[in-house]
């Protein structure tokens, strides 16, 4: 009895947290509740973070419908299936991103990795993008990038590229490699992390990413996210400590 009250006390809460953190919403608020149900116990793990901003906070370069189907719905389906598909298995509990790295490269824990790395992803994307973003960094970021490519309209280039030429779904990145800036791409649910690469910003090139403000446009979108919403400030965190 008395844990059957902590725990309806804790859900209560969070659900009253999630509510008054925002019509951010209701998908999100959801959400959270079904981790919370859904956790075998333990701290959080696996949940469905709040965004970082307002849903219209990114316009007009993603609009606010696009960002409250991509995060409440389209993120929000992925982190629902992890859940359901740790309960229960020696993976609930873990942090995300070990649930990723433990299930990459095993067939029969497919869906799984799918679904995680897709969790990671997203929460990585979300914090990869910001309002008043984008454009040419400053100072660390600044040098790494001249360093890495000899020039920020090189990286531009390498990173629009990387973007462009994902064929299908998948994900766009800038990390670090044995000390050294690159870009890469990667194919549906794949991610760096798996790779032994720093993940420093990512940008989705599903096509849910985009497709209800530019449709087939991919490179539109691109070009938005990377002139006017990657958050370096973000990215300079990511920087592995020398
Ligand atoms: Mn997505």
């Amino acid at each position: 009895m008395p844990i059957q009250t902590v725990e309806g006390e804790i859900s209560r809460r969070n659900f009253i947290l999630s509510a008054a953190g925002g019509i951010v919403l209701l998908g999100a608020g959801m959400a959270g509740l079904s981790g919370c149900d859904s956790r075998t116990g333990g701290a959080a793990t696996v949940a469905l973070p709040e965004l970082p901003y307002k849903e219209n906070a990114l316009e007009p370069y993603i609009s606010r419908k696009t960002i409250g189907f991509h995060h409440g719905k389209h993120h929000g389906a992925y982190v629902d299936r992890t859940l359901e598909l740790i309960k229960g298995t020696p993976l609930a509990g873990l942090s995300l991103k070990d649930i990723v790295q433990k299930t990459s490269g095993f067939a029969d824990k497919a869906s799984t990795f799918n679904n995680a790395a897709q969790s990671w992803n997203h929460d990585f994307y979300w914090k990869s993008l910001a309002p008043g973003g984008g454009g040419k960094p400053e100072g660390e970021m600044a040098r790494r990038l001249d360093a890495a490519f000899g020039s920020y309209e090189n990286f531009k280039k390498e990173l629009t590229s990387a973007a462009m030429s994902q064929f299908g779904s998948g994900w766009a990145w800038l990390v670090v490699e044995e000390d050294r800036l690159k870009v890469v791409n990667t194919s549906n649910a794949e991610t760096p992390i798996i790779h032994g690469q720093v993940p420093l910003l990512t940008i989705d090139v599903w096509e849910h990413a985009y497709y209800l403000d530019y449709q087939n446009l991919r490179s539109d979108y691109v070009k938005n996210v990377i002139e006017h919403l990657i958050n370096w400030k973000f990215a300079e965190s990511n920087l592995p400590v020398a």
